[in-house]
């Protein structure tokens, strides 16, 4: 079957000279090499140890799809550079760079399907297996004046087989909110919170808040609640009276640019999950963060490091 993307690609084919006909046949030779994704996948793998026990003593195992196989001399179980990572067991290594290369490009789902050769059920489960890695790169502090905003919308059950039947008034859906925080160095804390409270904005924000920092919202009954118990300096702006900047220093203009920028970028998934809210968050905070430019092998790279890390770190 020729699709439009194949199509378009013949016509383009036809007007190739010699040189560029041959730089073709290599990139698609490279496109399914599953030892080169191997290959970058165990160069990354930094410090090898046991996912089952956290020990470091092994010894090698031969090998299995062109990985190599562990064996721990303490537990006895055997494990490669994937096992326990959100990469285990997935299918078709060598299109995993492609595929990380249309993540980084944001594409969507059909479209990605489309240009790696994989089922839209594959490339769905991908997404979200790749990004569980960016979901870990969340800051951990944020500094100097701290730009707050948050946003309520109605719960999304897209994909699911039990939607739950709508409640409360004009017979809606529950809804979610998303809370966005951003210091002035561009470090962005996001979160999807169920209900949001003074308690679920202190259990988000105030360990990630510096002593010192200048925390910027809306004049709300809910942020002045919080401020209370957190006890940071705070500026409030009054937006509904027409009211921006203040002092020249306190506004939210930053973290709305932001948030802005997100639901226009969503726009082209039309409609997200709720459950799967988050990764989409995490995506295009990664993004956004390396300009929309963001190296694809870094994201792969994400989604098996950062797990083993966490793991070995819940364990001790
Ligand atoms: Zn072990």
């Amino acid at each position: 079957m020729k699709t439009k993307i194949l199509k378009w690609f013949e016509q383009q084919i036809n007007q190739f000279n010699t040189c560029e006909y041959k730089a073709l046949k290599t990139i698609i030779k490279n496109f399914d090499d599953k030892k080169m994704v191997a290959n970058l996948l165990e160069t990354s793998y930094e410090k090898v140890v046991c996912p089952h026990c956290g020990e470091d003593k092994y010894y090698k195992w031969g090998r299995q799809n062109n990985l190599q196989r562990y064996k721990c001399k303490e537990c006895n179980r055997t494990f490669n550079c994937l096992s326990k990572t959100p990469l285990a067991r997935l299918r078709k290594k060598g299109r995993w760079l492609n595929y990380s290369k249309c993540l980084a490009e944001g594409l969507t789902v059909r479209y990605s399907s489309e240009l790696c050769g994989v089922s839209k059920t594959t490339s769905f489960r991908w997404r979200h297996r790749f990004l569980v890695g960016s979901n870990e790169y969340k800051t951990t502090e944020l500094n100097g004046i701290v730009e707050t905003i948050d946003f309520t919308i109605p719960k999304n059950y897209k994909g699911s087989r039990n939607i739950p039947k709508p409640s409360g008034r004009n017979g809606r859906y529950d809804n979610v909110s998303i809370l966005f925080s951003r210091d002035r160095n561009r470090n962005m804390y996001d979160s999807v919170v169920e209900k949001l409270s003074v308690n679920s904005l202190r259990d988000n924000l105030k360990y990630i808040l510096a002593k010192d920092s200048l925390f910027c919202s809306i004049n709300s009954n809910l942020y002045r609640d919080f401020i209370k118990i957190s006890k940071r300096r705070h500026g409030y702006i009054d937006i509904e009276k027409g009211e921006y900047v203040k002092k020249d220093i306190v506004h939210i203009n930053n973290v709305i640019r932001y948030s802005r920028g997100l639901f226009i970028w969503m726009i082209r998934f039309r409609g997200v999950a709720t459950k799967y809210l988050f990764n989409y968050l995490s995506w295009f905070r990664d993004l956004e963060e390396f300009d929309m430019n963001i190296p694809s092998k870094d994201i792969l790279i994400r989604a098996m490091t950062i797990t083993n890390k966490l793991q070995l770190l819940t364990q001790t």
